[in-house]
């Protein structure tokens, strides 16, 4: 005991609080970090990453074929168009018909929500149903630049890298499944949506998987189809999707085409028959 006293250095107040203050500071920045997850829902810019030519109907194959990747001249803008990791949209698509949505429909405040013409109407109707339901829905997500997508795929692959020191961007690349490259997101089509409430964000955080076993999750998935939307990316599907389960994305495809989607159970790739080569 008495050796271990004698051998006490006197360390210098100055010295002690500034190895404090280090600590704090960088606590505070760890702290930081967790919590800007980016999970505030989105308030995207207008700018528009597309050329303004006319949306082509053909989905003829252009010359631009990278390596495995197809790009489809106009893939984006049909109802039944696939856009994924194999069928990617270029800047040949041009722009998409869009409709900025009132705050009383999204259940938002100030946000410039913007979706494809043909999808407001019908979005306006589930997301009522919704409500009437008992649910407060709020649009999390709709339209998206490729701009902006290029700037979250970017961040997922910085975090990915981040959470596994060592790996390359070849490898986060290959690993990141819960956010599209630009020309592979549905949410450039404006055909896309994704669905939230607040009690969910403030129970389970932003779009997590587990709203799929809440109620509200499993009444979006069983009600979606009514409305001419599906459960883009289903829990079981990835190998086809490519895209992790997310209870909280759907995809206007028509009530027709969403019906049978829905009922036998498949994925929009499967319904079109575009599985990749
Ligand atoms: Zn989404």
């Amino acid at each position: 005991m008495a050796q271990y006293r004698s051998r006490n250095v006197s360390i210098p107040l100055p010295a002690v609080i500034a190895v404090l203050a280090v600590f704090v500071i960088a606590m505070a920045v760890v702290l930081g970090l967790l919590l800007d997850k980016g999970d505030e829902p989105e308030n995207h810019e207008t700018s528009s990453y597309y050329a303004s030519e006319e949306p082509s109907d053909t989905s003829e194959p252009v010359a631009d074929n990278k390596g495995d990747i197809i790009f489809y001249e106009g893939v984006g803008y049909d109802l039944l168009s696939v856009v994924n990791k194999n069928y990617q949209m270029s800047s040949s698509d041009g722009q998409p018909d869009l409709v900025t949505l009132s705050d009383e429909v999204t259940n938002r405040e100030g946000g410039n929500y913007q979706v494809d013409a043909r999808v407001a109407e019908p979005l306006t109707q589930f997301l009522e149903a919704a409500r009437d339901a008992g649910y407060n829905a709020i649009l999390w997500s709709s339209y998206r630049t490729q701009t902006y997508q290029n700037r979250l795929y970017e961040e997922a692959l910085a975090k990915y890298m981040n959470e596994h020191p060592g790996a390359d961007r070849a490898e986060a690349v290959e690993m990141v499944t819960d956010t599209a490259p630009p020309g592979a997101s549905e949410h450039c089509t404006g055909l896309s949506v994704d669905i939230y409430t607040w009690a969910a964000h403030a129970e389970y955080g932003a779009l997590d998987q587990r709203f799929g076993d809440d109620p509200f999750g499993g009444w979006l998935e069983a009600n979606a189809h009514l409305y001419g939307f599906i459960l883009r990316y289903p829990e079981g599907k990835e190998d086809i999707t490519m895209i992790s389960y997310e209870p909280w994305h759907f995809r206007y495809v028509g009530v027709e085409a969403a019906t049978e989607i829905y009922e036998q159970g498949i994925t929009l790739e499967e319904y079109t028959g575009k599985l990749g080569e």
